[in-house]
């Protein structure tokens, strides 16, 4: 199979959505945003042995690389549209490519996203997607937008996906393979397909003040939301939630540790002023999907823990950090 062969083996799974004027197989893609509407645009790219473990199942792949994108259009508030995707391969592997499209496509349909373009190369193995949505016009769901007095808010249970990390740091988990364990196989599954909260993202436009998604940590990703905003968090290291798989697996003060300062779980943080509270209860409910107050927005700069194990230090993962 070579450089054509593959890229043909992608198209014919790429699904065409209306507003694909001309998708894959010209120099470019012809688009038609939707009238009245701003465009999302984000890129990601993941590389193996630095955002993946290497032995990581090509399917599992697919799924993330698309899923880290679709994360940051949740963030924004945005539809998913279209996509890109450019894809470095050490060989032209059949039976790699046949998996890699099939956890690719999996979430690209679920989500009503098209595969519009990309690039093919040989090189290490690397895969390097741009996302783009739609959001109402002006009501993007932005980093900078949060109030002193604003609730802080999480999805869904974090720190799981790096608890999971960690058991494979130890060689307690396989990521290539279901753990025996039902918790481990719970946190294996966060780490490997992660949900981007689409839905949520969507349903915050007028309620969240600010919204980032969680990839470095939570302390982190707060941390940009405080900074763009020109604002302080605390958060209240004893109101995030904890998963029982989580604690079971790694013990309470690990389990604290993964959700506040663990990447990777693509749940969103956002700000909202007090008054919404009851609409986010409801929202909660509608979605099947935890929303927890932990803190909340405060004057000054930087996120503080409050009764956490250790307090002020938010940093996350950094690429190119001095080890
Ligand atoms: P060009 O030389 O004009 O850049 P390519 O040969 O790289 O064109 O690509 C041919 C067509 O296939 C283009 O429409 C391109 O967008 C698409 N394409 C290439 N690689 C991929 C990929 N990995 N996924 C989706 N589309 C791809
Ligand atoms: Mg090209």
């Amino acid at each position: 199979m070579d450089e054509f062969g593959l890229i043909d083996h992608i198209a014919r799974r790429a699904r065409l959505r209306a507003d694909v004027v001309l998708g894959i197989g010209d120099d470019a893609a012809l688009l038609q945003p939707p009238p009245g509407r701003q465009l999302a645009v984000t890129a990601d790219t993941l590389n193996a042995g630095v955002h993946f473990p290497a032995e990581t199942l090509p399917a599992d792949i697919g799924w993330k690389a698309l899923a880290v994108n679709l994360s940051d259009l949740a963030a924004m508030g945005a539809a998913p549209l279209w996509c890109t995707l450019s894809l470095s391969l050490p060989q032209a592997d059949a039976g790699w490519l046949e998996g890699f499209v099939d956890g690719f496509f999996a979430l690209a349909d679920a989500s009503g996203i098209a595969l519009v373009g990309g690039d093919t190369t040989r090189g290490p193995l690397s895969l390097s997607i741009t996302a783009m949505g739609a959001v109402p016009a002006g009501q993007a769901l932005r980093r900078d937008g949060a109030r002193v007095g604003d609730d802080i808010w999480i999805s869904g249970m974090p720190g799981e996906a790096a608890g999971a990390l960690r058991l494979w740091q130890r060689g307690a988990l396989a990521v290539r393979a279901p753990a025996a364990d039902s918790g481990h196989e719970i946190l294996r599954q966060r780490l490997q397909r992660p949900t981007p909260r689409l839905q949520l993202g969507q349903t915050l436009h007028g309620v969240a003040s600010a919204a980032a998604d969680v990839s470095d940590g939570l302390l982190a990703d707060l941390g940009h939301i405080a900074t763009r905003s020109g604002v302080g968090a605390v958060v209240q290291a004893g109101r995030v939630p904890l998963s029982s798989a989580l604690r079971d697996a790694l013990g309470a003060d690990a389990a604290r540790d993964c959700a506040l300062r663990g990447g990777d779980d693509y749940e969103l943080c956002f700000t909202a002023a007090p008054e919404r509270r009851d609409a986010l209860q409801a929202l909660s409910s509608r979605l099947a999907l935890p929303l927890t107050r932990i803190g909340h927005v405060v004057e000054g700069r930087g996120v503080s823990c409050e009764g956490g194990a250790d307090t002020g230090h938010a940093a996350g993962y950094r690429h190119f950090a001095a080890q």
